[in-house]
């Protein structure tokens, strides 16, 4: 496995259900989580473990509600139920159960409820730029912030903000108001200026008590005000709640509906941003387009539903399976872009097959029919195709090499081209004789 793309780990759920539901434990599978089923009602057990993002509870067992009021305090708790009744429904609220899902569990369900938990464990995904003149206050404020688990990046001249903006994408700026040279409101302005920066949510440090000045200031994009001295408390929880706010209200308008992705042009926009990062710094980026293979006879044999389970399926096969940085998109109906940050085309080339191999192992299930499903890939480097045109195109290119070699498989651009040549001259020697081939290769 290339350095640096250990899989993404898998995730623990807890699951109490008395019985084992074989059904339930295979869509936690699929989905990529790993399914503990503790022996004993206790949460002493979990001391050493890796902690679980939820704990699956089933109205199957003895006094569910009890367990889910000993648990809730501690971990988000699902509550699997045959009934949605109100009374269920609020003695379940009184438990602190975080979800109520009615069976039969659909799978879309169960996975957006864990992906949610996942994404609350792991409060490190803020992303903060501070943009202030003095660096003491800069830095103390970072501190802070950081202190609470969120990552942030600080910038003192002003006149360099939109640059870092635009390297960084941060969740959220925290920006003095007060700056010599431009002033935040300004700048405030000229980030709106991009539409991609336009609703990033902008937080202004203001020792401003002028109720006309601070109106102004939201009109042009200011979405909250912190007074100074800042109080450390307040600062972590206005920053939290609005970075928490803008990333679910961003997460609706870009993302598909079906897999939670990228969308496709949102996925167009960041790689044209990474691929400018490229030009700037040299780094090199690998973009793969995976398609499903045959997924229309899928569709036609198992039903629309079925084919759906199976796109999203692969979704999350590719964001659980990837690092945490490399970006997913869905490109198309039952085409994905991903692209590989810092790798070069061979170590892409590795991981996604490794993912191939992993998606063609996955069983699913249509009414009592068992089947499989592969994908076949292309991958081009941002080493040999720097726009971002020529690069889809050749990633496109290869993917479709990919399909013409039989399907199952993953194909690099620059080989594919290769083979071409190769081809392209086994064709002549066939049609003009060898003799003539060779002289010309002398030449
Ligand atoms: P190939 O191996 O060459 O890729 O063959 P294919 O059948 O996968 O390719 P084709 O482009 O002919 O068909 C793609 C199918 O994907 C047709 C379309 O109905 C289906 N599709 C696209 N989007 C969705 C979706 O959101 N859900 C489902 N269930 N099917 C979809
Ligand atoms: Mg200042
Ligand atoms: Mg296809």
């Amino acid at each position: 496995m290339p350095p640096g793309h250990s899989p993404g780990a898998i995730r623990r759920v807890l699951v109490f259900d008395g019985e084992t539901d074989p059904a339930l434990i295979k869509v936690l599978d699929q989905l990529n989580y790993r399914a503990d089923q503790p022996r004993t009602r206790s949460i002493e057990f979990e001391q050493s473990a890796e902690c679980p993002i939820a704990v699956i509870v089933s109205d199957a067992i003895e006094a569910p509600l009890e367990l889910c009021r000993a648990l809730s305090p501690v971990y988000p708790v699902i509550l699997l139920s045959d009934e949605e009744s109100f009374a269920l429904r609020l003695a379940a609220a009184e438990a602190g159960i975080s979800a109520l899902i009615k069976r039969p569990v659909n799978p879309h369900e169960l996975s957006e409820w864990l992906e949610y938990f996942a994404d609350r464990a792991c409060p490190e995904t803020v992303s903060v730029l501070i943009v202030d003149d003095d660096w003491l206050t800069a830095e103390l404020n970072a501190e802070v912030l950081r202190a609470s688990g969120m990552t942030v990046r600080t910038v003192n001249d002003p006149s360099q903000a939109l640059q870092f903006v635009e390297d960084v994408l941060p969740d959220l700026i925290l920006m003095d108001m007060q700056m010599p040279g431009v002033d935040g409101v300004r700048l405030a302005q000229i980030i709106r200026q991009s539409r991609q920066l336009f609703s990033l949510p902008i937080i202004f440090l203001s020792a401003e008590r002028d109720e006309t000045r601070q109106l102004m200031a939201r009109r042009f994009g200011g979405d909250d005000f912190i007074a100074k001295p800042v109080d450390p408390a307040k600062l972590i929880s206005v920053v939290r709640l609005r970075a928490d706010r803008s990333k679910s209200l961003r997460a609706l308008i870009e993302r598909d509906r079906l897999t939670g992705l990228y969308d496709h042009s949102r996925f167009k926009e960041r790689l044209s941003h990474e691929l400018e990062r490229c030009r700037r710094t040299g780094a090199e980026i690998s973009l793969a387009m995976i398609d499903i293979d045959h997924f229309k006879q899928v569709n036609d044999r198992f039903g629309h539903p079925t084919g759906d389970t199976i796109i999203r399926t692969l979704s999350r096969a590719l964001t659980t399976g990837l690092r945490r940085i490399d970006i997913v998109g869905r490109y198309g109906g039952e085409e994905f872009g991903v692209i590989l940050l810092d790798t070069g085309p061979q170590s892409a080339r590795m991981v996604i097959d490794r993912l191939r191999q992993r998606f063609d192992r996955l069983a699913f299930d249509a009414g009592g029919r068992q089947f499989s499903v592969s994908f076949s890939a292309g991958i081009a480097s941002s080493r040999d195709h720097m726009g971002l045109t020529e690069l889809v195109d050749a990633a496109d290119r290869a993917l479709y090499e990919a399909k013409r070699g039989g399907r199952d498989r993953v194909e690099l651009a620059g080989l594919c081209q290769n083979n071409e040549q190769t081809s392209e001259t086994l064709r002549r020697i066939e049609a003009r004789g060898a003799a003539d081939c060779v002289k010309e290769a002398l030449q």
